[in-house]
Order: C-alpha cells, then sequence, then structure tokens
C-alpha cells in the first residue's frame, strides 16, 4: 500500500451513531461510488462516482467524538471500489482507536480475495457482509442485513451472528441541524 501518499476517501454521507448497522454503538460511513446497480437498492444517492466529500482516513475519525462508539460500520457505494483509502481507515480505525469494524460490499468475498489490495483490507475487517442486494430476497429478521444471500464472515474472533441480531430494524435521527435521516433495514418480522 503507498503510505506515503495521502488518500483521500469520497463519502457520501457519516452517521456519527447508530444501534441498528452492527453491534453497539458504531459510526456508519457510507463510500460514495458503486456501479453494480443492484435493483431496489437502498442508497441510489451513492451511486455516482463524482467527487461528493473527500476526506483523508485520519480526518474521517476525527469528524465527531468516539466516546462511547463501538466501532465502525462501512457501507456504501461500494467500499472496496475504493481500497487504499478503505485499508488506511481500517488500520486507523483498529490501531490508533480499538474500533471494532464492520464492512458491507457488492462483492462476494471470493472476488475480494483475488485482488491484492482488497485482500490487505480482510486483514482490518473483523466482520464481512458480502455480496449484492436481491430484492426477491430480502431479509425480512433482525439480522443486520438486506437480503438473505449475503453471507457473514466473522474474520476475528471478536463478534458471532447472535450479535447482529438487532434491537430494531430502522433508526430515525433529527440531527442538530434538524435534517432527518433513517438507517438500518426495512421490514421486521423478529431475529
Ligand atoms: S452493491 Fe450496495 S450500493 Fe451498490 S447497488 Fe448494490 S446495494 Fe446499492
Amino acid at each position: 500500500m503507498p503510505n506515503a501518499i495521502p488518500i483521500n476517501i469520497n463519502i457520501h454521507s457519516i452517521i456519527p451513531i447508530s444501534k441498528v448497522n452492527g453491534p453497539g454503538n458504531r459510526m456508519v460511513l457510507f463510500f460514495q461510488g458503486c456501479d453494480k446497480n443492484c435493483h431496489g437498492c437502498f442508497n441510489p444517492d451513492t451511486h455516482s462516482f463524482q467527487t461528493i466529500n473527500p476526506y483523508s482516513p485520519d480526518e474521517l475519525l476525527k469528524k465527531y467524538p468516539l466516546n462511547g462508539i463501538e466501532g465502525i460500520t462501512i457501507s456504501g457505494g461500494e467500499p472496496f471500489m475504493q481500497p487504499y483509502g478503505l485499508y488506511e481507515l481500517l488500520k486507523i480505525a483498529r490501531k490508533t482507536y480499538g474500533l471494532s469494524t464492520v464492512v458491507y460490499t457488492g462483492f462476494t468475498y471470493k472476488e475480494l480475495e483475488k485482488k491484492p489490495e482488497c485482500r490487505l483490507c480482510l486483514g482490518f475487517i473483523d466482520v464481512l457482509i458480502d455480496g449484492r442486494y436481491v430484492a426477491s430476497k430480502k431479509e425480512t429478521t433482525l439480522l443486520a442485513r438486506g437480503s438473505t444471500n449475503q453471507r457473514f464472515y466473522f474474520l476475528s474472533s471478536r463478534y458471532s451472528k447472535i450479535d447482529f441480531c438487532m434491537p430494531g430494524k430502522v433508526e430515525v435521527i433529527i440531527g442538530k441541524d434538524g435534517v432527518i435521516t433513517k438507517t438500518g433495514f426495512s421490514k421486521l418480522a423478529g431475529c
């Protein structure tokens, strides 16, 4: 990885604290840019590769207070389409701040393993949820994933599947600026 070169990550949006995007209180970072075009994608505004909010990985983790934050959840967009920035972000999150790392991707684990720059990222991820969103296989339990074809890969001993059984499916967050953000995985049935 090119450590000497400053790497910016193009970010769509950030939720400073969420309880429905993985275990505990988590900061959720939505990367900008995805070419997978899954039918029914929950976040189509993230597809464009236009630069929206460029941040260095270090800046991103200093933007909001991390008190009481257990980890970061990275979603998108497609995080692995910015693998160098993703790698730096994951490394700083784990090594500097001791945060856990959860990453959602439209690639499969096998596809990621074949690309050296993506394989390096896997070394700093606690849980990977892989695969494209398939609307006909929509998840209806409290598990934090979009569709049932998506698989959990527990790449460290930090979590297990029970930790992804959420207290609810959707959160509505009203920011200080009055902006309302809805996050999570719609439809509720029980874990
Ligand atoms: S991979 Fe994710 S962000 Fe990309 S189109 Fe599919 S659901 Fe949307």
